[in-house]
């Protein structure tokens, strides 16, 4: 689909800065790059896109980010609330304003070609069906009469009456005698669809203005074909100067585009998407969410809500604490256990590895067979829970009756506890490693 490209590159830009513990400014500047390059290649506006950018890395190179437990989990949350941003917020999907005095009046803009009649008929339908009110569309195209025809029938699909055609009426006219016949016959909405050319041109762009005036709408619609990429956009930019739109429509969204037009259209007229046309089918029409729509380009859904989850619980003193110690080339089992309780409160290690680059399916149930599961996570809690605090923190003096009495206080074998010393030492040295250089290590599961 339309940001099928956009998501493959990000998804490998993810993959590099999740794919290591420790991140460094410089990789969050690369990635950064990258995804920069990658929007202006799906063909989003550059001063968009320089905006983006810089926002995101204002939050992103911070050291509460780069010293976090999972550094590339938080860009990519970052990243995404940005595109959320960039795309109209996480408010609810917009809705259309409908209150007052009926009838109320919808006009729709748009240049010939672009959707408008269809996605009249749409909104008439949606309206009609969703909001139980009672609909009436009408066409304003005096110079092609092909085009009124064409929105009676569609009309007709969507099972909902047009205004009668009559000849030789100007669109004001038609326009006055739509909201007096809706006045009369009591209708509570009325569609205008005003004529289209295929430029942009003075004529068309005053007679909407003066069909908006006469009718007051409460909501002024463009309709923009999203394959027309930055076209589209500057169409809405010129629209917008001369009638005070109040909302977008993006027809064609299921075609193969490269997605610019949606992403920049907001931020570029600073206008909300109200609807996204999906098939030329008269159920074809999505109402707009940002949330999803960033959620859909990013696919990285179940990251952000284990960030967002996790951001509520993880204990930002103690990873200071963590990598003082750390940068020490200390990692005692106390440590240990803090870390595997913030594993299990990030969903554990069975969440933590689905979110893993380049873990399938075979490979998550070998980690779980080797011991790694969430059941794992809990004995070894056990474990160091039944030593001494002295034990926990030197492991060296462990030797076999001390392995023997932890292992009955946690009621498991002695195997069990020295997998888990095991683990311990790689992970301390994995960690002096790590700890030498900027960042801190990500979770241990992320080097399983
Ligand atoms: P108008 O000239 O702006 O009124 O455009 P029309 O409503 O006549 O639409 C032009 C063509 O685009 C028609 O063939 C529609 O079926 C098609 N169309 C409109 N919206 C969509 C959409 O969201 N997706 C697809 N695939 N086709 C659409």
């Amino acid at each position: 689909n339309m940001f099928d490209a956009l998501s493959e590159r990000l998804s490998g830009v993810f993959d590099r800065i999740t794919g290591r513990g420790a991140l460094s400014e410089k990789d969050v500047d690369a990635a950064l790059r990258e995804i920069r390059v990658a929007l202006l290649e799906a063909d989003v506006a550059l001063p968009a896109v320089k905006d983006f950018i810089s926002k995101v890395r204002e939050k992103a190179v911070g050291e509460a980010v780069i010293r976090s437990v999972a550094p590339g989990q938080q860009v990519i949350k970052i990243v995404h609330d940005g595109l959320v941003e960039l795309l109209g917020g996480d408010s609810e999907p917009e809705r259309l304003s409908l209150e007052g005095e009926p009838p109320i009046a919808i006009l729709m803009a748009g240049l010939q070609g672009s959707g408008k009649t269809t996605t009249t008929a749409k909104i008439a339908k949606r309206i009609a069906e969703r909001e139980k009110k009672k609909v009436l569309v009408a066409s304003l195209d005096t110079r092609r009469p092909a085009a009124m025809e064409q929105l009676a029938q569609m009309a007709e699909k969507a099972g909902v009456p047009s205004l009668p055609i009559v000849a030789g009426q100007t669109a004001v006219e038609i326009a006055r005698r739509a909201m007096s016949s809706a006045r009369l016959q009591g209708f509570d909405v009325v569609i205008l669809d005003t004529a289209g050319r295929t430029t942009l041109d003075e004529e068309m762009m005053g007679e909407a203005a003066k069909i908006a005036s006469e009718t007051r709408p409460r909501e002024i619609l463009l309709v923009a074909d999203a394959l027309t990429g930055q076209d589209a956009v500057e169409t809405a930019k010129r629209f917008n100067e001369r009638l005070k739109l109040t909302g977008l429509v993006l027809t064609r969204m299921d075609g193969d585009g490269r997605g610019g037009a949606a992403l920049s259209m907001r931020w570029v007229t600073g206008l909300p998407i109200k609807f996204l046309g999906t098939s030329e089918k008269i159920d074809g029409l999505d109402a707009f969410d940002a949330k999803r729509l960033a959620g859909r380009i990013l696919g990285r859904g179940d990251i952000v809500s284990l960030v967002e989850k996790a951001a509520a619980e993880i204990d930002h003193e103690k990873a200071e604490a963590l990598a003082k110690k750390m940068a020490k080339g200390k990692f005692d089992l106390n440590d240990l256990r803090d870390q595997l309780v913030q594993l299990q409160k990030m969903g554990g290690l069975g969440g933590i590895m689905g979110l893993l680059p380049g873990m399938n399916k075979q490979m998550k149930a070998q980690a779980a067979a080797s011991g790694f599961d969430d059941k794992a996570l809990k004995r070894q809690e056990a474990i160091i829970l039944s030593m001494t605090p002295q034990e926990r923190a030197k492991p060296d003096i462990l030797k076999a009756s001390r392995k023997k009495r932890i292992a009955a206080g946690a009621g498991v074998g002695v195997p069990e506890v020295n997998r888990l010393l095991k683990m311990h030492i790689q992970m301390a040295d994995m960690m002096k490693r790590a700890g030498k250089g900027k960042g801190l290590p990500g979770m241990p599961g992320g080097r399983m």
